[in-house]
């Protein structure tokens, strides 16, 4: 028998795998054309032809070292264009020497915060924010604090001042967000920045930035995301190509510490990365995949699609009566449940093989996120599905 002290991984269930497996089984049971799955935030566009065609050139390689171990903070070459491909973005220069390649923006997220935690200290992340969070907060020893959002779904800086404390270790961000589509403007960045540093002051102490941004490439119209180097020192960027590249299964990603960490810190940091890494188990980051983003960085799939699809979606649920927020990024939209519990009105929504995730998981209620990386042609053919369950909330 299993011990029952041992089984708190095992109550640590994820909503939105949940649902997906329920998506997996329902489209076995009725034929996958039935079902309506929006559930999940797997890329929909393939992987430009740079990365197969990367993959097939190495293929010819020495397969020894195309397998074998590589640094556990990843190819020198790769570390090098990592840095030179963000340099053209921030202002703060970035040194390859503070980049570690991991496995996708998930990896990077474990082990900074195993990084920086310590028993009990506090992260602060503004909601809806991806339910992931929690869990690697609390794998880390720390305490997740959350803070409402505005009404547009930009983090609510009253809030954010009031939420700081001085066990505040680290404020994490993500842009654009998962699950809004909400992307944080220039002037939230500053205002953000301006109360890190007065609250570094009045604790005496350092509160890290932590970024999370497997989207940035996702945005739709015309404004590049601001690169938050620019706007606060005890800066950390975790980035992934599984979104913008169309490479989830690959876990490949990395992060990357601000120059402006001051320089003995920045190190002692460093060092703790790389030894969560080591505690973690994650030996080095696939070693063929760090080889062809060597060579495919700044490359996206064809994020086109994904604008075409929002258009589709927001207009469509407009249409049928649904009060969304427009997404500027990512590919998820949020829906206001026409019920106070969402959960209720996801469940209701199955009724009609739509398969939406209810908000509560996300930090806030009363909405569903959709991930529209879809095809356009389930996101017309769910219409009339959409229709029917406007029409038992009477809009
Ligand atoms: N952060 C956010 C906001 C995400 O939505 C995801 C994945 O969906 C991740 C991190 C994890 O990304 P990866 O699969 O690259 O580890």
């Amino acid at each position: 028998m299993f011990p029952e002290k041992n089984l708190a991984w095992g109550r640590n269930k994820s909503c939105i795998r949940e649902l997906a497996a329920y998506g997996t089984a329902r489209k076995a049971q009725i034929g996958a054309d039935k079902v309506f799955d929006f559930s999940i935030g797997n890329p929909s566009v393939p992987a430009p032809p740079c990365v197969n065609n990367c993959i097939k050139e190495l293929l010819n390689t020495d397969s020894c070292i195309l397998h074998g171990y590589t640094p556990a903070v990843g190819l020198p070459e790769l570390r090098k264009a990592i840095a030179d491909d963000l340099n053209k973005k921030s202002s703060v220069p970035i040194s390859p020497d503070y980049i570690y390649v991991c496995c996708g923006a998930a990896a990077g997220l474990v082990i900074s915060l195993r990084a920086m935690l310590f028993h009990d200290e506090e992260v602060i992340a503004f909601a809806p924010f991806f339910p992931e969070y929690q869990v690697f907060t609390e794998a880390a020893g720390g305490r997740l604090v959350s803070v409402k959002p505005n009404e547009a779904l930009q983090p609510d800086m009253e809030e954010f001042e009031k939420a700081i404390t001085e066990r505040t270790k680290v404020v994490l961000i993500n842009t654009p967000n998962n699950p809004s589509g909400v992307v944080l403007r220039e002037d939230t960045l500053k205002k953000l920045s301006d109360i890190l540093k007065q609250a570094e002051e009045k604790y005496n102490h350092s509160i890290y930035l932590l970024s999370d941004e497997p989207y940035r490439e996702l945005v739709y119209d015309g404004e590049p995301v601001p690169c938050v180097f620019d706007y606060y020192h005890n800066t950390i960027m975790c980035y992934s190509f599984s979104k913008s590249l169309s490479l989830p299964g690959e876990r490949i990603g990395y992060l990357a510490l601000s120059s402006e960490i001051e320089a003995e810190e920045r190190d002692a940091l460093f060092a703790s990365i790389s030894g969560a890494a080591r505690a973690c188990g994650y030996v080095n980051a696939p070693s063929l995949m760090q080889r062809v983003i060597e060579k495919c960085i700044g490359n996206t799939s064809d994020i086109s699609v994904y604008k075409e699809n929002r258009e589709l979606l927001y207009n469509g649920l407009k249409e049928q009566g649904f009060d969304c927020v427009y997404p500027d990024g990512a590919f998820y939209l949020f829906m206001k449940s026409p019920e106070k519990d969402a959960k209720a009105f996801a469940e209701r929504a199955k009724k009609y093989e739509l398969l939406l995730v209810p908000s509560d998981d996300f930090g806030v209620e009363g909405y569903v996120r959709i991930a529209y990386c879809v095809s356009a042609d389930m996101i017309r053919r769910s219409m009339p599905a959409f229709k029917a369950l406007a029409e038992e909330y009477g809009l």
